[in-house]
């Protein structure tokens, strides 16, 4: 029987598999981690909830929904795909064989070294304008990245911020930034605050008191494996047509990591038509 593995286990891949499980083809999900989920701590913008839910909850209640259908889901990292007769997905615990594959890793956002920063994740330290712009709306709030993302999610925050600042950490940024957006390039020594971040201590000793830092430090990470195999890419995202498929036949992608809105709907959307797409393929 024609086989497929998944790799992902966020709300693309899961929603993949959720297809390609009922049409009957073998599938795997591997997943490291819960992904950007793992990070979100209320969401409120996704339909069916009553209240706001967290996104460990909804990936965990994703996996056991998928579970339940026979879903064979694999905790592991994927190191690598290469093709010869057939897809081999080399991870750090295996190897597994595949005559389809959906890249449904996300989009990888790196983060620097700062002390405070991982202390204060979900309480003033965000990795999404879009989502929690809102929660910060008429408060002063900063951007820390110099590059387009940085630029992306500051203009985000501007319609809702009362200041916004772009903090490069000792960098020069990279895209020309408007004027409403201020700058300060100096090296960040550390995030401060009792229960949410309150400070922003620079190495010079000075500081900038804002209620929200919205981490860009550029996106990285799927692209590595799309392009393993030679698919084509593009500014961090992978490229794909109006049926998620790559450049490589029988190579699919789905979710963050195909660029564009970066929302639940949206990966939920695109893994369902990824799944739908690997089924017509295996069956031909
Ligand atoms: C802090 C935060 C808050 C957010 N809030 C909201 C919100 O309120 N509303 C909303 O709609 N969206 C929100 N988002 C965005 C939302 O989480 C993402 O758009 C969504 O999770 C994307 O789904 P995905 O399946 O493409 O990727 P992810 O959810 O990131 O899943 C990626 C999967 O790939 C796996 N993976 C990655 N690399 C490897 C590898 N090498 N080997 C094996 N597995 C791998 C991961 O383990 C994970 O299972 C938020 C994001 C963040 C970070």
């Amino acid at each position: 029987m024609p086989n497929a593995i998944i790799i992902g286990t966020g709300p693309a891949g899961i929603s993949a598999a959720l297809y390609t499980i009922r049409a009957g083809i073998d599938t795997i999900n591997i997943g490291k981690d819960h992904g950007a989920l793992g990070k979100a701590t209320e969401i409120e913008n996704y339909y069916g909830f009553s209240q706001p839910i967290s996104g460990k909850d909804l990936i965990s209640n994703g996996i056991e929904g998928a579970r339940r259908l026979g879903a064979n889901i694999i905790s592991d990292e994927v190191l690598g795909i290469s093709y010869f007769d057939r897809f081999i997905v080399t991870t750090k615990e295996n190897e597994y064989h595949a005559d389809s594959i959906i890249i449904a890793t996300g989009a990888s956002r790196a983060t620097p070294k700062i002390s405070g920063l991982n202390e204060l994740e979900g309480s003033g330290i965000s990795y999404c304008a879009v989502c929690d712009a809102f929660f910060y709306r008429g408060k002063d709030v900063a951007v820390l990245g110099a590059g387009e993302y940085a630029l992306h999610e500051a203009l985000a925050l501007l319609p809702t911020s009362k200041s916004v600042t772009l903090l490069t950490n000792g960098k020069q940024p990279s895209p020309a930034i408007p004027d409403e957006i201020k700058v300060n390039t100096k090296a960040i020594a550390s995030l401060q605050g009792n229960n949410a971040l309150e400070t922003v201590v620079f190495q010079d000793g000075t500081t900038l008191s804002v209620s929200g830092l919205f981490v860009a430090n550029g996106v990285a990470g799927s692209t590595d494996l799309a392009k393993k195999v030679g698919a084509a890419t593009e500014n961090n995202r992978i490229l794909i047509d109006e049926n998620m498929a790559t450049t490589v036949p029988g190579l699919f992608a789905a979710g963050d990591c195909t660029g564009g809105l970066m929302q639940i709907s949206k990966a939920v959307y695109e893994g369902a038509k990824a799944g739908m797409a690997v089924i017509k393929f295996l069956r031909k």
